[in-house]
């Protein structure tokens, strides 16, 4: 069995202890797109994203119809690697919130009666999306969802800094987010957060301060649920691999993870943290070419986490 991290609140062990099992979960694309490059919000989408949008390792499914079997193969893949998984549906990419709440509820529905390999049913829905698309209509279904089954979800927000969002093509301001972890908050929704460090522009304070903006206390007196940390990847297909082909978001792996542990000596403890790093397929990755060496640099955080004596929230 692995070993729990005294260190750092990872969702693996979060969800190990709540479910008392190895928690998988099944990255769905559930056939939205995105308002960031349809035109209504905007187009061409966020600098770093590519055509995919930012789930390029999840099964493409545009129906409710084959979103089952979609789920079914997954977990029977899986279920070789851990034969005594359980599942959560992850609807990973574009912005899933982003439809009229009539077809959420098909999908989102289907993904929870969806009988898995060994008659087994997914524990509950992670759902990523925009926080410009959480209508009253969506937050009225999503809080009723969050009542009868475990729910997260998931905001892009990758900056704090309005400056750095304009110049990433984001299309909302951090205001927008801020009113959207409110009104999750509200319902008692749990929010997991997305930033990206290494986006142009940015220094090592400004990808602090989004860390701090983000923990902060609700005012529910909560935390939001999670965070994922993610490397800015130049991947191909995405505009910044057009614009900055050979951008290098850092000097070197080292200082990367730096970094990352300076972020989460200032993570409230109770935070859940679900990445510490980039998941580009390595056929998609253009830089930093030492990226893909994911195990690496989860190591590297952990190796100094060690010798600094360091634990998640230390430094708050
Ligand atoms: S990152 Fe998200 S919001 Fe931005 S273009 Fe991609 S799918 Fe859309």
């Amino acid at each position: 069995m692995r070993e729990r991290n005294e260190r750092i609140n990872t969702i693996s062990d979060y969800l190990r202890d709540r479910f008392d099992a190895k928690v998988v979960k099944l990255a769905l694309d559930g056939g939205f797109t995105c308002p960031n490059r349809d035109g209504s919000k905007g187009t061409g989408g966020c600098l770093f994203c590519s055509e995919a949008g930012s789930g390029d390792m999840a099964s493409s499914i545009d129906t409710a119809a084959n979103l089952q079997s979609a789920m079914q193969s997954q977990a029977e893949l899986l279920s070789d690697k851990w034969p005594n998984a359980e599942y959560l549906a992850y609807f990973q990419s574009h912005t899933n919130t982003y439809a009229p709440a009539a077809e959420l509820r098909e999908k989102f529905e289907a993904a929870l009666s969806c009988e898995l390999p060994g008659g087994k049913k997914v524990l509950g829905l992670a759902i990523a999306t925009r926080p410009d698309c959480i209508s009253e209509e969506v937050l009225g279904y999503l809080s009723e969802l969050g009542k009868r089954t475990f729910l997260w979800v998931e905001l892009g927000l990758q900056t704090a800094s309005d400056k750095t969002a304009e110049s990433i093509n984001r299309c909302y301001p951090l205001c927008v987010y801020d009113d959207a972890v409110q009104r999750l908050d509200a319902h008692g929704i749990r929010i997991v957060t997305h930033l990206i460090f290494g986006l142009p522009g940015e220094g090592r304070e400004d990808m602090l301060s989004s860390v701090r903006h983000i923990t902060k206390p609700l005012p529910s007196g909560r935390h939001i649920f999670g965070v994922k940390l993610h490397l800015l990847n130049v991947i191909k297909g995405s505009r910044l691999a057009e614009m900055q082909p050979g951008y290098e978001p850092f000097g070197s792996m080292e200082e990367y993870i730096d970094l990352v542990c300076c972020a989460l000596r200032i993570i409230p403890r109770d935070v859940t943290v679900h990445r510490m790093t980039g998941d580009c397929p390595r056929r998609l990755l253009i830089s930093p070419p030492w990226s893909y060496k994911k195990r690496s640099i989860l190591n590297g955080i952990n190796a100094l986490m060690r010798e600094l004596d360091a634990h998640q929230g230390d430094r708050l």
